[in-house]
């Protein structure tokens, strides 16, 4: 079996806090938030890194870039929020399961 952690939480096999699903979607809050508000949008299907992303997965990509927003303005992020990919070791990924990370709400993220 996959031992993917983001695709056992797809499939339900381990729990997650969910503030988004459709069929392709997942976003659910990070375990260990760096931000008062920090989400993660993941593609329900296994897809390694954006690194392994081509043409197929632009329509998916844009879907998941389009959805920050309206999950940042519905979690109170009105004044702007971050999103970061890491992707590979060397870009600090952890988790290889694509994810856009958003986060914000800590003032500090915030240039003077
Ligand atoms: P990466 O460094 O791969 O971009 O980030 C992976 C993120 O996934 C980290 O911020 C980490 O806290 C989060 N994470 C790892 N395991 C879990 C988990 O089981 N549940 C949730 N909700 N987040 C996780
Ligand atoms: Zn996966």
């Amino acid at each position: 079996m996959n031992d993917c952690i983001f695709c056992k939480i797809v499939d339900g096999a381990l729990p997650s806090n969910k503030v988004y699903e459709d069929d392709e979607l997942l976003a659910f809050h990070d375990i260990h938030p760096i931000a008062p508000v920090h989400i993660l949008i993941i593609p329900k299907t296994h897809i390694v890194s954006l690194s392994e992303c081509g043409n197929k997965h632009q329509n998916l990509l844009g879907r998941m870039l389009l959805l920050a927003p309206e999950l940042a303005r519905k979690h109170g992020l009105e004044t702007g929020f971050r999103t970061m990919i890491n992707t590979g070791h060397g870009g600090g990924q952890e988790v290889f399961h694509l994810h856009i990370h958003i986060f914000g709400g800590g003032g500090k993220l915030a240039r003077t």
